[in-house]
């Protein structure tokens, strides 16, 4: 088994490289890579072990945003040299501080339309944990205040089950709406970088997204010729998702990799895709396609 998606607690997933590591080991995963969010601070801290105990090998990986059309996508960058990718100025340098600064400001801005749209909230709201997201903050926030049922039935649906995030801070058409796909790079930017530090380019979970027509997404992404790959085995594929992009993937002459995209347990298995239920082979292992 392998797993070319882990995130750890360099990024936002919620372990660190040593116990991941250990874990990948333990579990018998023969091939790992950390793709941490802009960031190749798992390369820093596997710098400084004694990997010699493991018998899990590691390929670099990482994992960048880029805008497309106006919406922030996802591209995977594996088997590159960390050292000379880390001097690029894609790589997001701030500290925790700093996220959690930019992260307060947006929040600022949503009490702001939250106090035109006359639901209550408290004034002294404020995140100060780096993953917090201020629309994920601000959602359970209003839950809390009685008086905001009315208008959050409408907002959330009686169970609150809409989100927040999506329906309004990412919709171009509501008054809560923040871009967050300013400053972000292109496509074809991500994948210069990658490229010329020696790596494949591999784009990430594209049936991981909401709104969009995913395979027009996949033909216009190759369409920029600057595709080695494409995840195929991903935790929020189904089997027919993973069997079109195989397909696609063979047509094209393309890699596929699998990865479980981990978080944190509970929400994804280390070595599974498909929700858990399909072993990530080594089939899935950034090679070409032949028969199926
Ligand atoms: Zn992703
Ligand atoms: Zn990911």
């Amino acid at each position: 088994m392998i797993d070319l998606h882990i995130h750890t607690t360099c990024s936002d997933g919620q372990l660190t490289v040593k116990q991941l590591l250990k874990k990948a080991n333990s579990e018998g995963i023969s091939v790992i890579s950390f793709c941490d969010h802009n960031v190749l601070g798992a390369y820093q801290v596997l710098d400084n072990m004694d990997l010699s105990k493991y018998r899990t090998k590691i390929i670099t990986g990482i994992e960048f945003d880029f805008v497309f059309k106006h919406k922030d996508f996802h591209m995977l960058g594996y088997d590159f040299d960390w050292k000379m990718m880390n001097k690029s100025n894609l790589i997001n340098t701030k500290s925790d501080e700093e996220i959690i600064q930019e992260e307060n400001k947006k929040l600022t801005f949503l009490k702001e339309v939250c106090r035109k749209q006359g639901i209550k909230f408290d004034e002294d709201l404020i995140i100060s944990r780096k993953n917090d997201k201020s629309s994920t903050v601000m959602k359970y926030h209003m839950m809390e205040f009685k008086e905001n049922d009315k208008i959050l039935d409408e907002m959330l649906g009686k169970n609150r089950e809409k989100s927040f995030a999506r329906g309004y801070v990412h919709n171009p058409n509501s008054p809560f709406f923040i871009d967050e796909t300013i400053g972000l790079p292109t496509a074809i930017d991500v994948a210069n970088l990658i490229h010329s530090c020696g790596g494949k380019v591999v784009l990430a979970h594209p049936f991981d997204y909401k709104d969009i027509n995913h395979k027009q997404y996949i033909q216009d992404i190759y369409n920029l010729g600057i595709l080695d790959g494409i995840e195929c085995l991903h935790t929020r594929h189904g089997i027919e998702q993973i069997e079109y992009i195989k397909c696609f993937c063979q047509k094209n002459n393309l890699l596929i990799t699998g990865g479980s995209d981990f978080h944190r347990e509970l929400k994804q298995t280390l070595g599974y895709g498909a929700s858990g239920t399909i072993p990530i082979t080594e089939e899935y292992c950034l090679k070409n396609v032949d028969n199926f």
